[in-house]
């Protein structure tokens, strides 16, 4: 029997060299055009929501003939099943400029909504983005002390992930971005066989419907489906996933592997690539 003369551990599941990652913020109908693309596209996304301005009327907002400009929010009562198999994350309750409250009323804004969400789900939610984008340091410590993993602001960086303050964490892009635009970065990526990282895009639905613009909603994110060599991932499970790897315990000798992780965690002995399972202990001798 011989052990692996090195042992990876790839970024993303399956060895997968890209990760596509998006979300859309507010919590309006739009967003059930979006997700039943994603799900059609096999995309996931992350949706960041305020509760304070979901209805109550029991059952589905009914969206009628909006014009550009207006907006209805979605229904409390559909929240969880529109979103099934996708996130929904904190955006606080009614979208104020964090950065111009005291810490109390932001520690409300963000604990209250999460709580509110996690009665729609069923599942801790512990993602954010912030409201405008606004934030300072202060709100990054009163985060982290809530159990906040992340929270997404609007700032760009190429290198997007994993980030030095998750509580700080930037997009590759907006979804309008241009030169280049969205698709025209991915296929750089794509197209370079040594590239390896995150692929983060935001947005907001009714930047389509005000623009007249669901072709564009394609045009952008279409293009970023169906590619073999991606992990498509909400943005918790990013960060499940970089947490899952950091915890997984290689033996010195290197003829065997732990995961105390929850999920299962991938491994390249040699030319092998082998997922251990949540809990488990293997041999990598071959
Ligand atoms: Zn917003």
């Amino acid at each position: 029997m011989n052990i692996p003369s090195r042992i990876e551990i790839p970024r993303f599941p399956g060895n997968k060299r890209i990760a596509v990652t998006t979300s859309f913020d507010d919590g309006h109908t739009f967003d059930r055009r979006i997700v039943a693309a994603f799900n059609a596209w096999g995309m996931k996304a992350t949706f960041n929501l305020n509760s304070g301005n979901l209805r109550h009327t029991g059952k589905p907002t009914v969206e009628g003939d909006l014009k550009p400009g207006e907006r209805a929010y979605l229904d409390a009562s559909e929240i969880a099943e529109l979103y099934r198999g996708h996130e929904v994350a904190i955006h606080t309750v009614t979208h104020p400029w964090l950065d111009r409250l005291d810490p109390s009323q932001i520690v409300d804004e963000v604990q209250q909504d999460r709580k509110a969400l996690e009665d729609l789900v069923g599942y801790p939610v512990r993602g954010m983005a912030y409201p405008f984008g606004s934030f300072n340091p202060q709100i990054c410590a009163l985060l982290r002390g809530l159990g906040v993993v992340y929270s997404r602001t609007c700032v760009n960086a190429e290198n997007c992930f994993p980030p030095a303050e998750p509580l700080a964490w930037a997009s590759t892009a907006h979804q309008y971005a241009t030169g280049p635009t969205v698709p025209e970065r991915f296929q750089a990526l794509l197209g370079n066989p040594r590239y390896s990282g995150v692929f983060y895009i935001w947005g907001h639905g009714f930047e389509f419907h005000d623009r007249n613009d669901w072709a564009g909603f394609e045009r952008i994110y279409k293009p970023l489906s169906g590619h073999e060599e991606v992990w498509y991932c909400t943005n918790i499970e990013l960060f499940d996933y970089e947490a899952a790897r950091q915890r997984l315990v290689l033996a010195a000798n290197r003829a065997s592997a732990y995961n105390p992780s929850g999920i299962p965690v991938w491994v390249k002995a040699g030319d092998r690539l082998l997922a251990i399972a949540p809990g488990q202990t293997v041999s990598l001798r071959y």
